[in-house]
């Protein structure tokens, strides 16, 4: 079995992705994990409720900028690998307000780098070969194509908003860590994720709950904005491969090899909607609005994930077109748990249009 006897700290493993990471780690292979998450707004571990009284899982809520709580529990639990997930993750919120974009994903980073490789340097001979830092990045930190073109992973970095500013200095920071202190580091970069237990702000769950309750469906610019969408499920899938059996010092770039137009996404929403849960008010199709579009909103991501293909093996298993209809079909199912974030003060309004950041 995978990962027996490992000790795996997920940063971030309250939130999306982590959660889904976890979920996999637990179902699939061996190790024992240690989810070390601030608890943000964007929190939610009632997605991790089979987990908590799972045998090789424990929660620590701790913050990652904060030096003296991770060296206690890099002390308690002496782990073999970290994942970092930890991070500020909304575009919109990066504009209105980018300082806890800088605290978290870059002097967070920097501080668990640097408790890392305190920790790492007290290991056996043994142990430091086997050890392994992950640090999740995004596309995003490449900028923007034009209508051709892939982003692969010699891509030079150009980002353009607040968030993708600070992901990009963060994956600098693992970089330098390797290169100078020799820590064992390795970087993913990956399209949108999407799939069961996003937080609502995000676009397709924010579609999904607007359609809904029949709201109006607002499409930032035109709509023709194309991102690459990857299955929540097959990116857990691909990190612990890389995990696994990545090359200490390489980046790999995971994406779902589904380009969609936003448009084409909300549309396809709207139809799966009409499906599942018929409004009275006709094909929701109506409810789409076209609304001023985001500040420095890059036109187009699309990821070559060639490389991850061919050295370690792995393929997007999820199509767009069934994850999305899985997907909808989760948000109709679990009302509760969406509906515990919107009772817990979520807005759904409208952010990110600030030409003064706080
Ligand atoms: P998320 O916002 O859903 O979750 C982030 C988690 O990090 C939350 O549980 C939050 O409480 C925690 N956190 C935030 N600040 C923290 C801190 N200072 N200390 C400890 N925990 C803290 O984010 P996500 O969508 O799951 O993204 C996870 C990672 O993947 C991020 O690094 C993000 O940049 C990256 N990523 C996400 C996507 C995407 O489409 N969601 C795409 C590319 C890369």
């Amino acid at each position: 079995m995978r990962f027996t006897g490992i000790t795996i700290f997920v940063t971030g493993g309250a939130g999306f992705i982590g959660s889904a990471v976890i979920r996999h780690f637990l179902a699939d292979t061996e190790a024992h994990i240690v989810n070390i998450d601030k608890l943000t707004y964007a929190a939610n571990l009632a997605s991790l409720l089979g987990a908590t009284d799972h045998p090789r899982y424990v929660f620590e809520r701790q913050c990652i900028s904060d030096g003296p709580g991770l060296q206690r529990l890099f002390e308690q639990y002496r782990p073999d690998a970290v994942i970092n997930l930890a991070a500020e993750s909304h575009v919109d919120r990066s504009i209105d307000a980018p300082a806890g974009f800088i605290e978290t994903n870059i002097v967070g980073t920097f501080t668990l780098l640097q408790e890392t490789l305190r920790h790492y340097r007290t290991l056996s001979p043994t142990k430091r070969a086997n050890f392994r830092f992950l640090h999740v990045s995004t596309d995003e930190v490449f900028g923007s194509l034009g209508p051709e073109g892939l982003f692969s992973e010699t891509t030079p970095y150009a980002p353009n908003s607040p968030y993708s500013a600070s992901k990009a200095s963060s994956d600098h920071l693992v970089r330098a860590w390797r290169e100078t202190y020799e820590l064992p580091t390795l970087v993913t970069n990956c399209s949108n994720n999407y799939g069961p237990y996003q937080f609502p702000e995000k676009l397709i769950p924010h579609m999904i709950i607007c359609g809904l309750a029949n709201d109006p469906l607002p499409v930032y610019g035109n709509g023709s904005n194309v991102r690459d969408w990857l299955f929540v499920e097959d990116h857990a899938r691909a990190l612990s491969l890389v995990l696994e059996r990545g090359k200490v010092g390489e980046t790999y770039n995971i994406g779902g090899r589904s380009e969609q137009t936003n448009l084409a996404v909300v549309q396809q929403i709207c139809d799966l909607l009409d499906d599942i849960a018929a409004g009275s008010t006709g094909t929701r199709r109506n409810l789409i609005s076209f609304v001023k579009d985001r500040p420095g909103h890059d036109l187009r991501y699309a990821i070559d994930t060639s490389k991850i293909d061919r050295e370690l093996g792995w393929r997007p298993l999820e199509t767009f077109e069934c994850g999305l209809a899985k997907t909808v079909r989760w948000y109709c199912d679990n009302r509760t748990w969406w509906r515990d974030i919107l009772d817990g003060g979520y807005q759904r309004a409208r952010i990110g249009l600030k030409t003064t950041p706080e």
